[in-house]
């Protein structure tokens, strides 16, 4: 066995974030429950919903609730309880504690009063779906759940307009509809988007559709908005996206013999296409 790999029989006095599983309850790894069951205090968001996954593992703990709402005050607690030498594990009601959920204020006022921190990975809503949508995965831009207020969500999205990212929402169902509906009036109707339902439980399910189609799949059947949802949209193309590739072998053949701006002005008048595109694809590329 690494050294990596070994837990301490007692674990040292610091926060440790927990991953949990976000629906198939087997989806925590044996460091997470390892763990779980050697800390002192578990604070978490419900501790009447994980204590069903921590009595599943048979692990009892003293549990300290600790949610948006009482973060800023409790957080404090917590901080003088692992200084006073005890460990303490954070978990949310579902995967990664501080996405789209809480965590953010005791992880940094840890890191000001010189406490570790100690992240424990395991599931994510967002890069289970991500993983399997077959969407751009290279960059991508997670942004969480939209402002439920029209305008606020109107905003939102007027923002990425030019977001060439991939971009990574959670959403309500008795929202999905509705935002969809903004991402056509805003983004377009054309923009391809990929829907991940009840990611690693029984009916887990995904769906990829231009906006247009996504919507009327969703007004279908209101089965259809039923469940979790993770919403994923295509980036904004590129105008060089859409230069044809005979262009592109041309602007890099010339490139071997002529300084770029003289390679893209060539090009571009042998394809009829537009100079600036060809020069920053060159940039980028070549
Ligand atoms: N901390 C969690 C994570 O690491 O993904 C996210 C918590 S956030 C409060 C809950 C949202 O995540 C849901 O509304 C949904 O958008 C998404 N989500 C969580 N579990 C999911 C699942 N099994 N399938 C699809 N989406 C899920």
């Amino acid at each position: 066995m690494s050294e990596d790999s070994q837990i301490p029989s007692q674990l040292a006095a610091k926060l440790y974030i927990v991953a949990t599983p976000i629906g198939n309850i087997s989806d925590i790894t044996y460091r997470a429950i390892e763990t779980l069951q050697q800390v002192d205090l578990i604070a978490a968001e419900d501790t009447r919903h994980s204590g069903k996954l921590l009595s599943h593992y048979q692990i009892k703990k003293p549990m300290f609730p600790l949610h948006d709402h009482n973060e800023r005050q409790r957080g404090s607690v917590l901080i003088e309880k692992i200084k006073a030498g005890q460990s303490v594990a954070l978990i949310s009601d579902a995967g990664t504690p501080l996405i789209s959920d809480p965590g953010y204020h005791l992880v940094n006022e840890c890191r000001e009063a010189g406490v570790d921190v100690v992240p424990i990975p395991g599931a994510c809503a967002a890069v289970t779906a991500l993983s399997a949508a077959g969407l751009p995965s290279d960059r991508f831009s997670f942004e969480g759940f939209l402002p439920a207020k029209e305008k606020g969500k109107q905003d939102k999205l007027k923002g990425l307009l030019e977001e060439t990212r991939t971009m990574i929402f959670y959403e309500s169902p008795r929202r999905i509809a509705d935002t969809v509906q903004q991402i056509i009036t805003i983004l377009g109707g054309d923009r391809k988007l990929v829907i991940a339902r009840e990611l690693t439980k029984t009916f887990e399910s995904f769906y990829s559709f231009t906006a247009d189609e996504m919507l009327q799949w969703l007004n279908q059947d209101t089965n259809h908005c039923r469940g979790e949802f993770v919403l994923m949209v295509a980036g904004a193309q590129k105008d060089s996206d859409t230069i044809p590739q005979d262009a592109l072998n041309t602007l890099a053949l010339l490139k071997e013999q002529l300084p770029l701006k003289k390679a893209a002005a060539l090009t571009a008048q042998i394809h009829d296409q537009k100079k600036n595109d060809l020069y920053k694809w060159g940039l980028e590329n070549l």
